[in-house]
């Protein structure tokens, strides 16, 4: 989901992508280079690292340099460590609108996610693709 609308990204920000495959979303260890790099202690708490050997590191005591060791980052909730329901960065901004709150610094692969090209990301359900694609058979 992009946060702005223009001519050539026809996402609606309807949000459904994010509410159905929100919390799967994994960083990649750039991204969270980057977000160790700016002190985002909002977004690290969210996700834990599998390492290489060691047990699983919180996103927020991991330094840099022990980044080359993860085999994987999954989101959990920062109090329980339990798997999360709902991606903890979606806004609400009406009654069908929906953004990305740290849409500057997001993950890569919410960056790349395009259903409404075809073959790119398959999703059905994306309004997006419906409206590109009219033929898109649920
Ligand atoms: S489902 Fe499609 S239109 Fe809706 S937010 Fe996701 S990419 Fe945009
Ligand atoms: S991080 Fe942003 S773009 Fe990615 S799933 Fe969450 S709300 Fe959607």
């Amino acid at each position: 989901m992009d946060e702005l609308i223009t001519e050539d990204e026809p996402c609606e920000q309807c949000g459904l992508c994010c509410r159905i495959f929100g919390p799967g979303i994994a960083p990649t260890p750039a991204n969270v280079y980057v977000w160790i790099e700016q002190g985002r202690t909002d977004i690290l708490r969210w996700f834990v690292a599998f390492m290489e050997k060691s047990t699983p590191v919180k996103c927020t005591d991991l330094l840099t340099e022990n980044l080359g060791n993860v085999v994987s980052f999954e989101m959990r909730h920062p109090d329980t460590g339990e798997y999360v329901t709902v991606c903890p960065f979606l806004r609400r901004v009406s009654k069908t609108r929906y953004l990305c709150g740290i849409h500057l610094v997001k993950p890569d692969m919410c960056c790349t996610y395009q259903p409404w090209i075809w073959g790119e990301t398959y999703f059905n359900r994306c309004n997006a693709l419906k409206k590109t694609n009219p033929n898109t058979r649920e």
